[in-house]
């Protein structure tokens, strides 16, 4: 059984990004994230530092905006207005889910498309779901398929089950191993024999939100388990996947925590860096 470690990939993807920024700043542009964080959620504030920390490491810029949790929506469009028109400012991390009284339908239309580094538009939904490269995939979706192809694990032509079918990780990673050739099947709560289906996968993706559900019965021998869920139960970071009890029947599985959660960072810069060079050729078309 092999480990797929989230830690080696993003060192390779950290170690190409480093040289890319380099060469961006000798042309006097530096990669910028501005982050718009609503509250004070500790898992929020917890993935800010990873992020400060991943883009300080090369050399790539952060700036935070902390809003009240008793933000007015007028307030936050105008920070998200502030963002769309500053120059210097290539990508937006906005922590979702907003508090209640928020619309976030608005935000996903107001946002610039070509900022939008963890598809939070209705632009780059579009793009994801029409397989084209213009836009930028979310995140977790992303750091599943660097992984994979960073393990040399080719989907063409192979079964993927995915349990879970929110716009943040189900749907969007199925749209992305469309693109790769991959059969897909799309699981959920109302999905009639799930262990049956999970079974007669090639590959397990499990993005349910529940804590350790993929038992030995739901997986086949051999397969390869991409456990995205991250809970802390009993002081004890676990994902969707009861590893322990299912790790010996695979050929290979993400653990959690050191699986696809390292990767996300990574996936952040990478696209922070793309939307700084995208903006950088469009200049030069224009000039
Ligand atoms: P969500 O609650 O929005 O969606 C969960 C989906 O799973 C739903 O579509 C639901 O139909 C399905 N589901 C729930 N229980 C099920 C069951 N018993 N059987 C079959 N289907 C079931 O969650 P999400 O935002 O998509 O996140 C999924 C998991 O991924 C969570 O554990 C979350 O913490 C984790 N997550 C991890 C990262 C990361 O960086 N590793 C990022 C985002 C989310």
């Amino acid at each position: 059984m092999l480990e797929l470690r989230g830690m080696p990939v993003t060192k390779a993807m950290t170690e190409n990004l480093e040289v890319e920024i380099q060469k961006l700043k000798e042309e006097g542009i530096e990669p910028k994230l501005s982050i718009i964080r609503v509250g004070n959620r500790e898992d929020d504030l917890s993935y800010e530092r990873g992020v400060e920390k991943r883009f300080k490491s090369v050399g790539a810029l952060v700036e935070t905006r902390e809003l009240p949790q008793t933000v007015s929506q007028e307030e936050l469009e105008q920070c998200i207005e502030e963002v769309n028109k500053d120059d210097r400012v290539h990508g937006l991390l906005l922590f979702r889910p907003l508090p209640h009284h928020l619309n976030e339908e608005r935000i996903k239309l107001l946002l610039a498309e070509e900022k939008d580094v963890d598809c939070l538009t209705t632009a780059n939904d579009a793009h994801v779901f029409s397989g084209d490269k213009k836009g930028y995939a979310p995140c977790t979706p992303q750091a599943v398929m660097e992984l994979l192809e960073f393990y040399n694990i080719d989907l063409t032509g192979k079964k993927v089950v995915i349990i879970g079918r929110s716009m943040v990780v189900g749907k969007p990673l199925a749209m992305l191993m469309l693109a790769q050739n991959a059969t897909v099947t799309i699981c959920h709560t109302k999905t009639k024999n799930l262990k049956e289906e999970c079974k007669r996968a090639d590959i397990l993706i499990a993005a349910a939100g529940v804590p350790k559900l993929v038992t030995e019965e739901y997986v086949g021998e051999g397969q390869i388990i991409i456990d995205v869920g991250i809970h802390m139960v009993e002081d004890k970071l676990c994902g969707d996947v009861d590893y322990e009890a299912v790790a010996e029947k695979t050929s290979a599985i993400t653990p959690v925590p050191g699986g696809v959660g390292c990767a996300t960072t990574a996936v952040l810069l990478k696209h922070t860096v793309m939307s700084a060079k995208r903006k950088k050729d469009e200049e030069k078309v224009y000039i």
